[in-house]
């Protein structure tokens, strides 16, 4: 981040005014599923709504870049770090309401700090349909709607009803289902012209149907027995390195049967139980993380014509 007079004074002002809820040069290895990436230079973790978004218009008055992270569960994070600010949302109270309608429907709003396990238990807890796909999927709503996070069960897009996000003047901005183009893994703001960086989601709101206990409660337990057998791998990880490729292999076959599975680099690894997992064997650099993927990236395009796009998102320098 360039040391300018105006980041200097939001340095100090941020010290004064969060305290303990900021650090500097704090290493993000602290705050990724991967336990990999170099320092942010700020690192915030506000815990309020409202401090978060007095931090987030200060910091754009003094020209300091922005970068949300919910739990890390999708990012390899440079060993360089990140310049500016990095900002969590998930030490704000999880604030839930819950409206139901005559009809069946029950509109459930959180704020994007909030953890999907934790939405997903109240659901089961109140009897309602249609967050059960989502059990086990790590991280916050917020980063599980910017990556329309999902299995062969449904993603969210299925559940979002609406968003709130900042706008420029440091008020919520409401977008409905119908502004928000979701795709495989990725969220697109049709609505917005400058969605550069991306918009920070503040809250959410989910449609789910009011149903029968039981039956929901039934459902999560054999969704979640199945993951628990089918979940490849304990070590560190990010989940799927790559997106599917569409009308092909999966990208996990596809690095299989390149012969990848198994291969190391420095401390990182293919796993040898799914091919689109690599994991941290102890201490990995994100650089033996990148090494692999872009090894992946070319022997499955050498070998099968195939182009694999990256689901992770690779962050900082
Ligand atoms: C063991 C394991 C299993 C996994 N299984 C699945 C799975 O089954 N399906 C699946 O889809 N994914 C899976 N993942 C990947 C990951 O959990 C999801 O991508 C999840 O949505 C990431 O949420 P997060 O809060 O950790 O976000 P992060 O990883 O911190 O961030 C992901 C993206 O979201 C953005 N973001 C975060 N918060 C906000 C916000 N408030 N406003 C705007 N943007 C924001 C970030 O900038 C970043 O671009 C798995 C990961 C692990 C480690």
């Amino acid at each position: 981040m360039k040391d300018t007079a105006d980041t200097q004074n939001f340095r100090l002002w941020l010290k004064d005014r969060c305290g303990s809820l900021v650090s500097f040069d704090e290493p993000m290895s602290r705050h990724t599923s991967f336990k990999v990436g170099g320092p942010a230079d700020i690192f915030v973790r506000p815990d309020s709504r409202d401090l978060a978004v007095t931090i987030l218009m200060r910091a754009k008055e003094s020209g300091v870049p922005v970068f949300m992270a919910g739990d890390g569960t999708n990012l390899v994070i440079h060993d360089e770090g990140i310049r500016g600010l990095v900002m969590i949302l998930s030490n704000v109270p999880p604030d839930i309401a819950f409206e139901e309608f005559p009809d069946g429907n029950v509109l459930v709003t959180a704020h994007a700090g909030v953890r999907t396990k934790t939405l997903c238990r109240i659901a089961i807890e109140r009897g309602y349909d249609g967050m059960n796909f989502a059990l086990g999927i790590p991280g916050t709503l917020g980063g599980n709607i910017a990556m329309n996070a999902g299995t062969h069960l449904g993603a969210m897009e299925q559940v979002v009803h609406s968003i709130r996000i900042l706008s420029g003047n440091g008020t919520l901005k409401n977008l409905d289902r119908k502004d928000l183009n979701f795709h495989y893994r990725r969220l697109h703001y049709p609505t917005l012209t400058d969605t550069t960086p991306l918009p920070v989601i503040f809250e959410a709101s989910f449609l789910l149907r009011k149903g029968d206990k039981k039956t929901i409660g039934d459902e999560a337990r054999a969704i979640v027995s199945a993951r628990t057998k089918k979940q490849p791998v304990t070590l560190p990880n990010a989940g799927c390195i790559f997106k599917n490729p569409e009308g092909k292999d999966p990208a996990g076959k596809l690095i299989d049967m390149a012969g990848l599975k198994g291969r190391v680099q420095g401390g990182a690894m293919i796993s040898e139980k799914h091919g689109n997992f690599i994991v941290n064997t102890g201490n990995a650099r994100a650089e033996d993380i990148l090494y692999l993927i872009e090894l992946a990236k070319k022997e499955v395009h050498e070998r099968f014509c195939v182009e694999l796009e990256t689901e992770v998102k690779i962050v900082g320098l």
